[in-house]
């Protein structure tokens, strides 16, 4: 049986670990401690991905939540009330994203002590998600056979299933002018002022359904008695439809040469398509086959599309058609972060139903 009050603990135990991302080694001991037990080794990466293999029958099965949290985490206190858990906001919970790993744990060892009949299982918990994809964008996945998977990791509710989200194109740099003293003009070009034209000159915010621009950092300049030398910019384009991305993209390049064209600024600024949108049709056979599940858990299920970048964008993109959902919390990233424990045991319900009944159907 699936053990609510063990989840409950489990999940406990795991905000407990401060292991903020590029720190996740106190959680790479816990997960392998935690298989250990039942003699199913990890295998870790140079990224601190981590992979477990469980063998079972029919068609492999992806399972997926990530093992980083944002800071701060440490020195957590843990209040509950009606069923949901938050802190005392003097840091954040980490729900995001460690209900999705306890979810899977608490699955496992329902699997492994009930025995019964399930899909082989590819368990990766990654590194680094929170600062982009990092684990998940490095991990070899020649290691994986599976086609489908689904990641533990949306707020709210299991029937929340997100079945498309954003690429990602990073625009980060400097422009370049020339330093002079603030009396003699003539002599400068000017970083700041043709740094500011450039922004007023692309869009900023929600460009289209699916594509937005942010312009995130800026900073330059020394004195005010300078003309500035430099500026720093940190801007990105996200879309879930590669064309628009793609254009966007293109339309910020034009102008930022248009502007050194004006001003005879230069610069060092990299455009960097990160990772690329994917978008899984509604009547695809996996996609269908989670709706079911979360049918037969007692939701409705809410397919929906998202506008933040997450690991399901890596594996779409290396042939796993996987999809993410929720796994209970909320306000992540904030001290105001919370669980709603019925959700998290919901999402770990789900779990049970994608991992079983393929391998008796
Ligand atoms: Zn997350």
């Amino acid at each position: 049986m699936l053990d609510k009050s063990r989840l409950q603990q489990i999940f406990e135990d795991l905000v407990h670990i401060d292991a903020v991302s590029t720190n996740e080694q106190p959680m790479v001991d816990f997960v392998v401690d935690f298989f250990a037990k039942y003699d199913i080794a990890g295998e870790v990466d140079d990224h601190k991905n981590i992979l477990f293999k469980i063998s079972g029958t029919g068609d492999p099965l992806f399972l997926n939540a990530h093992i980083d949290t944002v800071e701060p985490t440490a020195g957590i206190v843990l209040k509950e009330h009606d069923g949901v858990i938050t802190t005392d906001e003097t840091t954040i919970l980490g729900g995001d994203d460690r209900a999705g790993v306890a979810a899977i744990l608490e699955c496992v060892t329902h699997l492994i002590e009930v025995a019964v009949e399930h899909r082989p299982l590819e368990i990766l918990f990654t590194a680094q998600e929170e600062i982009g994809l990092i684990g998940a964008r490095h991990f070899d996945y020649s290691k994986l056979t599976a086609t489908e998977g689904i990641t533990l990791d949306s707020d709210g509710p299991a029937s929340n299933i997100i079945t498309a989200s954003v690429g990602y194109v990073s625009i980060v740099g400097e422009i370049i002018g020339k330093a002079a003293h603030a009396a003699k003009p003539e002599e400068g070009v000017h970083a700041i002022y043709a740094a500011s034209e450039f922004i007023q000159s692309i869009p900023c915010g929600k460009c289209t359904e699916e594509t937005l621009v942010n312009v995130g950092v800026l900073n330059g300049g020394v004195a005010s008695n300078a003309v500035p030398e430099s500026v720093h910019l940190t801007c990105e384009v996200r879309s879930r439809n590669q064309q628009e991305l793609d254009e966007h993209t293109t339309n910020i390049k034009e102008q930022l040469a248009l502007v050194h064209k004006k001003h005879g600024t230069t610069d060092t600024i990299a455009f960097t398509q990160q990772f690329a949108p994917f978008a899984m049709d509604e009547s695809h056979p996996w996609l269908q086959h989670v709706i079911a599940g979360v049918r037969s858990i007692g939701l409705i299920p809410e397919p929906q599309k998202s506008l933040g970048g997450m690991d399901a964008n890596i594996f779409n993109e290396n042939g796993i058609a996987v999809v993410t959902v929720g796994c209970g919390y909320r306000n992540m990233h904030s001290k105001q972060e919370s669980v709603n424990l019925a959700e998290l045991f919901d999402a770990t319900r789900l779990l049970e139903q994608l991992v079983v009944r393929e391998a008796v159907s």
